[in-house]
């Protein structure tokens, strides 16, 4: 009979997710046959540490795969047999793949944002990068940009330490220099200079959500010559993104990000690359 694949999103909270959406259309679309399930801690009243647990749970009942979501993207690997190189150097898994026995992390949070600023943003010069948030989204895309050539990406966040501590990580991987922790002060004046000096800047903090609205930078820091990337995507178009736009920046809204770690996994589970542009619009319509 033909293959059928049956697979989980395993976090907190998760009820509001739209990747069960995503990833049955872009099957059903295909003509593949394909159940994805959410697993919520919360629902089943389980804290992270009982990833493992659910691991072992899911490989039994014949999943073909997971996405690993907060708060268990770190705490998964020690539960796997085998981890890509890029999941190892960050440290972090969204994309569990069980096969022959074995189950291997894999992390497309990053590829997810490399494939959205290639596609949304082609001529974006990446000498100097100014990364507000240095949380798991800041760390991927630190991580893509990095990866995609970036010469110096300039992380500011309100917790100085995680700031500093992302920026010696990418550091050691990237090459001295490459990232530079600056700190964010009360008058911004740190923030203002690596935004004059920058050809872009990625926006990865909660602000901009229903739940945190508002705008992370003062609007006059926005120049027209400087892109901007938002990875907030719930709604697409924050205040950011808007605002951004009305100044004549090139701008990047975050659901690509979204949808190419969808489209990333969905490749990692079935071996077929699934259509983005088609997924892009659906994802605008849910
Ligand atoms: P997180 O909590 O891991 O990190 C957020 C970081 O932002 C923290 O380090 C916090 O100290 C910092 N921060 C908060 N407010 C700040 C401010 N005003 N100025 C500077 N720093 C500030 O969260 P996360 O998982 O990285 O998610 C961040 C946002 O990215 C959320 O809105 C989430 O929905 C979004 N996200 C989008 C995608 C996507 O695919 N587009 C993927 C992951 C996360």
């Amino acid at each position: 009979g033909q293959r059928s694949y049956l697979i989980g999103l395993v976090g907190a909270g998760i009820g509001p997710s739209l990747s069960p959406a995503m990833h049955e259309r872009a099957a059903d679309e295909l003509g593949i046959r394909y159940l994805y399930r959410r697993l919520d801690l919360d629902e089943l009243g389980l804290p992270a540490t009982a990833i493992g647990e659910i691991l072992a749970a899911a490989r039994l009942a014949g999943y073909d795969g997971l996405n690993i979501t907060h708060p268990c993207k770190q705490v998964v690997i020690e539960h796997l047999d085998e981890l890509s190189a890029d999941a190892a150097a960050m440290g972090a898994v969204n994309t569990v793949v069980f096969t022959e026995g074995r189950a291997v992390g894999h992390n497309t949070d990053w590829s997810g944002f490399a494939r959205s600023i290639a596609r949304g943003l082609p001529d974006a010069t990446l000498d100097r990068v100014v990364l507000l948030g240095a949380g798991g989204a800041g760390a991927a895309v630190a991580h893509a940009l990095l990866t995609l050539g970036a010469g110096v990406v300039r992380i500011l966040d309100l917790d100085a330490q995680r700031a500093a501590a992302l920026a010696a990580a990418l550091c050691a991987r990237f090459g001295a220099g490459r990232a530079v922790a600056d700190r964010l002060d009360d008058g911004g004046a740190e923030l203002a200079t690596a935004l004059a000096e920058a050809d872009g800047l990625v926006h990865a903090t909660p602000t901009g959500m229903a739940a945190h609205p508002g705008l992370p930078v003062p609007v006059e820091l926005l120049r027209p010559e400087l892109w901007v990337a938002d990875v907030v995507y719930r709604p697409l178009n924050t205040q950011l993104v808007t605002t951004a736009r009305a100044r004549g920046c090139s701008v990047l809204d975050g659901g690509g990000m979204a949808v190419f770690q969808a489209v990333d996994a969905f490749r990692l589970f079935t071996g077929v690359e699934p259509d983005a542009g088609r997924m892009l619009r659906h994802f605008a319509t849910l």
